[in-house]
């Protein structure tokens, strides 16, 4: 049995890593499970799976959680609280994978202490890889973990490596790699409708069924940005070996194009619950609760350019993996506070990219030799987006 760690178990990732775990139960034992306040939906989780520890991010929301299972008759489950908390639990001797499922910068440092405890680390939370790159991947190398993408195109890719390849390394014999996007919900809307789309347009994406910050970002194309940079961290390729093509049926998860003009794809529904059930069982298979992909059903696959005019934030994160340094976590942190402040309709939607624009002009790109380099770039940028998006509504 393999004890499973969820960071992040109450959101979309999480509660599809728990259905295939449902589903695979004789082979997994789930030791801890975390979330950031969503007390109702951990409690239940807590109840059916019984994990070692409950993390909440909140103290007073772990102690009312603690109350609710004492009194439903679990006392042992150790309810604990605050940040650390999340790092203590990724490296527990009882661990053997961690699922990084939490959404966001928040995720890097638990994602981290994974790594640096030589973990199976299955790679949900693109935003760590992101922020951190080079650094990320160091500490997978130096501490043996086990890096394994969960993100659909990227896991999707992986499969279509050559045979005993290990994430972290550039693979022989690869002309391009080519990531699928969906679109998302405005393909093909014209730019100046795309000023007046609402936060329920954006997060209604046409194919896949995900938390808000990631649904918008597939609606503004950052989410493939974030994609392309995650690309070249995990599989060593350079921004030129990288390539978008849009795909909306998302059938095709992502293709490796080989030197002699073999391309190869993996293809599937999309449901989240594929990538995750291969992961787990790597390099082994098993059930992950999918249905069969019908082509009777499913019988036309068509492709086309990405738009760079209507999508900008797709170009920023190209030119943001291009001179790499802080420049990704800057890109990310606008990104993120651009997106909380659409959600809270505080701007709109064409202003997310004004406002990563303006953070990514404001500062010089550095170096970055450590963690507190990335997390100092990360407050920095925050800090300039929400003044950026206070003076868009003044
Ligand atoms: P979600 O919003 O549904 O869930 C996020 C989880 O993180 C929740 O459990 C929440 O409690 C936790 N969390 C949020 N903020 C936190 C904080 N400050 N501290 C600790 N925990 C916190 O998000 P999601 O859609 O499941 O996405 C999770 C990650 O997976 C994201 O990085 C996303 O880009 C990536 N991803 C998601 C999908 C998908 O289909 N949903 C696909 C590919 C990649
Ligand atoms: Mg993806």
């Amino acid at each position: 049995m393999k004890g499973i760690c969820i960071l992040g178990s109450t959101g979309s990732i999480g509660v599809s890593s728990l259905d295939v775990i449902r589903l695979n139960s004789d082979l997994y034992r789930v030791i801890a499970l975390t979330a950031n306040e969503n007390i109702e939906k951990l409690f239940q989780q807590c109840i059916e799976f019984q994990p070692e520890y409950a993390v909440l991010v909140g103290e007073e929301n772990s102690k009312l959680l603690r109350d609710k299972l004492k009194a439903a008759g679990y006392p042992k489950i150790n309810v604990i609280s605050g940040t650390e908390s999340l790092e203590n639990v990724a490296k527990l001797s009882q661990v053997d994978y961690v699922i990084a499922a939490i959404v966001g910068a928040a995720g890097l440092l638990p994602t981290l202490s994974a790594a640096k405890a030589g973990k199976r680390v299955l790679l949900a939370n693109k935003e760590a890889l992101v922020m951190s790159g080079d650094i990320f991947m160091a500490t997978v190398k130096n501490h043996h973990a086990e890096l394994l993408p969960l993100d659909s195109e990227h896991n999707a890719i992986f499969q279509c490596m050559p045979p005993n390849y290990k994430v972290t390394e550039q693979a022989a014999g690869i002309r391009k790699i080519i990531l699928t996007a969906s679109g998302g919900p405005f393909l093909n809307k014209k730019l100046a409708d795309l000023e007046k789309v609402t936060p329920q347009q954006a997060c209604a994406h046409p194919n896949w069924s995900m938390g808000k910050k990631i649904s918008v970002d597939s609606a503004t194309l950052m989410n493939k940005g974030l994609e392309v940079i995650e690309a070249s961290y995990l599989f060593d390729l350079p921004v030129e070996k990288i390539d978008v093509v849009i795909h909306p049926q998302s059938i095709v998860h992502s293709m490796v194009d080989y030197l002699d003009g073999s391309v190869l794809a993996q293809m599937g529904n999309p449901d989240m619950r594929t990538p995750i059930a291969q992961a787990l069982a790597w390099p082994a298979r098993h059930a992950s609760g999918v249905s069969p992909l019908d082509f009777m059903v499913n019988n036309k696959l068509t492709f086309e350019q990405p738009d760079f005019n209507n999508f900008p934030c797709l170009r920023f994160a190209f030119d943001a993996l291009k001179v790499k340094g802080t420049a990704p976590a800057i890109l990310n942190a606008a990104n993120e506070v651009a997106v909380d402040a659409f959600l809270e309709q505080r701007i709109k939607f064409m202003d997310i990219p004004r406002v990563i624009d303006k953070v990514l002009n404001y500062f010089p790109v550095e170096g970055v030799e450590s963690i507190d380099a990335v997390l100092s770039a990360d407050t920095k940028a925050r800090q300039y987006a929400m003044k950026t998006i206070r003076e868009l509504q003044a």
